[in-house]
């Protein structure tokens, strides 16, 4: 009873790492299925577990869609002003103290925030059997050609960015700049960069990948029906023609049929980007029964810019191959669930659903940290001083001097 009264955090979080192991989310799902693939997994770094709350705060992060980002943004922001500045204090605070104590909170989760999309760490990969039979892809990637893609991210960088999640290869898909893939890999990669390009044409993006060449973009915009000869013209090119996440959603959603009458040759299904994380799954279900009538491919894509450490999806496919069945979609089920259910209520679904998906070493690391920092937070301080590193070293060294001295003496 003391303890709950004197740690109540740290015991609510102990209750909730235990109950979200009853119900646990597998760490993949196959977005086509909606199963849990027996013959793909996640593989966690060594370090990437040892500071699991940190690595696992920063992947939920990263997956939220837009409108929920700024739903659990603004609830958490407020709560742990308003926490910081009415948490009850042994001295009497003035207004000065408790205005920093409110911006603690807020400045901290701010700080992770950045560190999201800019801090270098470790990350998951997916790793296959050999049983699989495929490669690893990623369909729909940016790099500094585009006019929104991060400074300084060029084609080596994209390419380790891959490699350390476990693609193989993965489309080099500017917005409507083609890479024709005669530039020299990137030395030290052995992700295979393949040429596609991005064009956007009348409220739709549409990934082209394989041999394309420059269109006159002009004359398919003004009107839908402009714009689904694109797919033709891709077509006569060579290349494939995938229709992007979020556009077809928002803007031509009563347009699909003609997109598959026009030779569309795929969907995606599946975009990490935040304001395509919010396809609903209702809807991924119906574009996958018209891809599926059809035999048409269905894609995840990373959409990577240079910002974010981790994706959300990968493919595995089969080399050349093009129909439903050519192409496995395997995605985070953080990612799956942000276009479902209520956005507002994402400051409380987001951490629940993060609590989910942890492996037992994750839940194992997290369940460490609390110990650590409730033993921390309980040992004696002197008069007048915080509890401080100085001070566990130094009741630390009191403890060990205290065992070993007795050993010593000769008697
Ligand atoms: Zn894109």
């Amino acid at each position: 009873m003391n303890l709950l009264r004197r740690h109540p955090v740290a015991i609510a979080l102990v209750v909730l790492l235990l109950a979200t192991a009853i119900h646990p989310l597998s760490p993949l799902i196959d977005a086509v299925t909606g199963s849990t693939p027996g013959d793909v997994d996640l593989e966690r770094p060594v370090t990437y577990v040892l500071v699991a709350p940190l690595s696992n705060t920063l992947d939920a992060l990263t997956f939220l869609s837009q409108p929920r980002a700024e739903w659990a943004l603004a609830v958490w922001i407020l709560a742990l002003a308003a926490w910081g500045a009415l948490r009850r204090s042994e001295t009497p605070l003035t207004w000065r103290r408790r205005t920093t104590r409110a911006l603690v909170g807020p400045g901290v989760l701010v700080l992770l925030a950045v560190a999201a999309v800019l801090l270098p760490r470790p990350v998951p990969r997916l790793t296959t059997e050999g049983t699989v039979g495929g490669t690893v892809m990623d369909y729909h990637a940016h790099t500094n050609a585009s006019h929104d893609g991060r400074p300084g991210w060029t084609l080596a960088k994209l390419a380790a960015w891959h490699e350390r999640q476990g693609f193989e290869a993965s489309y080099v898909t500017d917005h409507n700049v083609i890479y024709d893939g005669s530039l020299p890999v990137p030395e030290g990669t052995s992700i295979n960069l393949l040429p596609g390009v991005e064009w956007s044409v009348y409220g739709q993006h549409v990934v082209a990948i394989g041999p394309v060449e420059p269109l006159p973009r002009d004359s398919f915009q003004g009107t839908t029906a402009r714009m689904i000869r694109i797919f033709a013209a891709i077509e006569r090119q060579g290349g494939l023609s995938i229709a992007s996440l979020p556009e077809y959603w928002r803007y031509h959603w009563d347009d699909l049929g003609a997109f598959v009458v026009g030779g569309v040759d795929g969907f995606e299904i599946v975009n990490c980007a935040p304001k395509a994380l919010g396809f609903p799954s209702k809807l991924r279900r119906q574009v996958l029964t018209l891809a599926g009538s059809h035999d048409l491919m269905v894609v995840g894509a990373s959409d990577n810019h240079g910002w974010g450490k981790v994706t959300c999806v990968w493919n595995v496919s089969l080399p050349g191959a093009q129909g439903f069945h050519t192409n496995r979609v395997f995605a985070r089920p953080l990612a799956l669930v942000q276009g479902d259910g209520w956005s507002w209520a994402a400051a409380v679904s987001q951490p629940w659903y993060m609590l989910r998906s942890l492996s037992w070493s994750e839940r194992a690391s997290w369940l460490t940290w609390v110990v650590i920092i409730l033993l921390y937070r309980a040992m004696p301080r002197r008069e007048g001083q915080g509890a401080g590193l100085g001070i566990l070293a130094r009741s630390l060294g009191r403890r060990s001097r205290r065992t070993t001295v007795p050993n010593e003496t000769p008697t």
